[in-house]
Formats: structure tokens, C-alpha cells, sequence
């Protein structure tokens, strides 16, 4: 089945949906972008997403081209078309295409340009790392300094993706003045005791809408969150650790910087948590 996409306001083949070279997403990464999760052929916490979209666009004075209530049926709509059940939806809006190249912004008339795509994961909540763990290395955390901005400047995060694989790891958790900051495309939690850690919001972090659930339901599931920095020396001392984001739900950490984290298997605060925010979120899907 060929893969139906969006762009601009039509349903097309993905061979056949086109954007400008003059396009400011791809000369200047002048875009946002948003991954929502797909379970049983619903959309995972959808409202958090929409929500987190419209402040990236305000922190960059972007316009919208869709009102919440159209992305949400494009979003359904390409579930249907694509006969999604589990899976991912991603979602870019950028600058739109000037005439020509030019660093200032186009007249503000420049029309937005919006794409979306799905991507089919059958058993994404059911994945293999999900039971055996991931392993990470550090790295040093050299992108810009607006990180609770999703947008696409995606390059230091893929670099960090492949100095893990280079490592014999899965993924990378960034350190900056001496402490974790975030995964390149998770957010980063230590467990000792009944206590999880992670990094305070802020700008050095992107404001995960997978971190907020999983707080909550820790919270009400009387587990004690402190939000604030760690370093990966008091991580190498945890009982557990795990990311969270939109594809990997809540994943446990099993090796830091080549070091076994507690028993070197995946805890059960991690699956306790994991357990819930599935069953939650299924609950709540739309
Ligand atoms: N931090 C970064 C840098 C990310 O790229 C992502 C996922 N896009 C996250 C955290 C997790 O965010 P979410 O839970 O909203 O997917």
C-alpha cells in the first residue's frame, strides 16, 4: 500500500507530495514539528501535542495554518487512509517558502507550509527494548540554547545517535556544566528508593508531553518526584533509570557510559510506570 501523506492542504502518494527548495524548513531549519503516537488506531494524548505546537510557533512568531480542531481530523484521516494501528504520526509546520533566500523573515502574508506523515510500528507498545532495556553513553550537549522550542534543527541529536551506535549503545543522554540535560529525543529519569529524578523545565530541556503524564501518574501513584538537575556520576549510582517520549512510551535504561544501572535489568518503578502510562493513555486516546 502506497503511503498517503498531507501536504498543504491535500491527501496525496507520497511520491507525489512536494515542497519548495526555497522552503525556509529545509535553508534555515525554520520549522516545528510534533510525533504523536498512534494505539489501537487512536491518537495518544493528542490535546498535550496541539497544545505544545501552538507555543512552539508563538516563541517563533509563526502562524498557524490549521486551527486544533482541523489537525486533529487530518490526523484522522490519515490513520484511516494509512489503516494505522499502532504507530506514529509526524507533524511539520515551517516558515514557508520565500521568493527567495534571505536570513530575515518573509512578509508575514508568506504562506505557512504544513506536512504530515504517518509511520506504521506494529508492536510499538509491545517492543522488545521495552523488556530487555537500552543502553546510553554520555555526551556533551552542544545545541542551541532554546531546546523547550521543538523545532528541527535536528542535527546535533542525529550526531549524538551515532556516536551511540559508533559506542555499542542505543542512545545518548547529553551533559551540560556537569549535569544531564535530556536524551536526544527523550527525556532522562533516575529512580532511587521511591524517588524519580529528572530535569527541571526550563529552556535547556524540551517540555515532553510523555514527561508530564508520567509525573502525574507517579505522583498520584504516591511516588516521590524531584524535579531538578543530576549528574551522570549520582545516575551510575541509581536503582533505575528510563526515557520517556511520544514513540518509546516509558523505556528503561540498563547501561550508563558502559556500567550496569542497579541490577543491570529493567526495575519495576520503570515498569510499573510504563504499565500505567499505557493503560492511562489508552483510556484517554482519541
Ligand atoms: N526531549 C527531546 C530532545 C525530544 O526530541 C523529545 C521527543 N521529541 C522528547 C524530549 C520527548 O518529548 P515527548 O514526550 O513529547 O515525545
Amino acid at each position: 500500500m502506497t503511503r498517503t501523506v498531507y501536504v498543504n492542504g491535500s491527501y496525496l502518494p507520497e511520491d507525489q507530495a512536494t515542497i519548495s527548495i526555497f522552503d525556509r524548513g529545509f535553508l534555515f531549519a525554520d520549522g516545528v514539528y510534533e510525533v504523536t503516537s498512534v494505539l489501537d488506531g487512536k491518537l495518544i494524548d493528542f490535546g498535550g501535542h496541539a497544545a505544545r505546537l501552538d507555543r512552539s510557533l508563538s516563541e517563533l512568531e509563526m502562524a498557524s495554518p490549521v486551527t486544533t480542531d482541523e489537525l486533529l481530523e487530518i490526523h484522522r484521516e490519515l490513520v484511516r487512509l494509512n489503516e494505522i494501528d499502532e504507530g506514529l504520526i509526524y507533524l511539520q509546520i515551517t516558515r514557508g517558502a520565500a521568493a527567495d533566500r534571505d536570513f530575515a523573515y518573509p512578509a508575514p502574508d508568506t504562506p505557512p507550509t504544513i506536512v504530515l506523515f504517518t509511520q506504521a510500528k506494529p508492536g510499538l507498545a509491545d517492543s522488545p527494548a521495552s523488556k530487555t532495556g537500552i543502553k546510553v553513553i554520555s555526551i556533551e550537549d552542544q545545541r542551541w540554547g532554546r531546546r523547550d522550542i521543538k523545532t528541527v534543527q535536528l542535527l546535533y541529536p542525529s550526531m549524538g545517535k551515532m556516536m551511540a551506535k559508533a559506542a555499542g549503545a542505543d542512545d545518548a543522554w547529553m551533559v551540560e556544566d556537569g549535569a544531564v540535560t535530556e536524551g536526544t529525543s527523550n527525556n532522562a529519569y533516575i529512580v532511587k528508593g521511591n524517588t524519580i529524578v529528572t530535569r527541571q523545565l526550563g529552556n535547556e530541556i524540551l517540555h515532553g508531553i510523555t514527561r508530564a503524564a508520567v509525573l502525574r501518574f507517579a505522583r498520584e501513584a504516591q511516588m516521590k518526584v524531584e524535579e531538578r538537575a543530576f549528574t551522570m556520576e549520582e545516575a551510575k549510582e541509581a536503582d533505575e533509570a528510563f526515557i520517556t517520549s511520544a514513540s518509546t512510551f516509558v523505556m528503561p535504561v540498563v547501561e550508563l557510559d558502559g556500567q550496569p544501572v542497579g541490577t543491570g535489568a529493567p526495575g519495576p518503578v520503570t515498569a510499573r510506570l510504563r504499565e500505567i502510562y499505557l493503560d492511562e493513555m489508552r483510556k484517554a486516546a482519541v
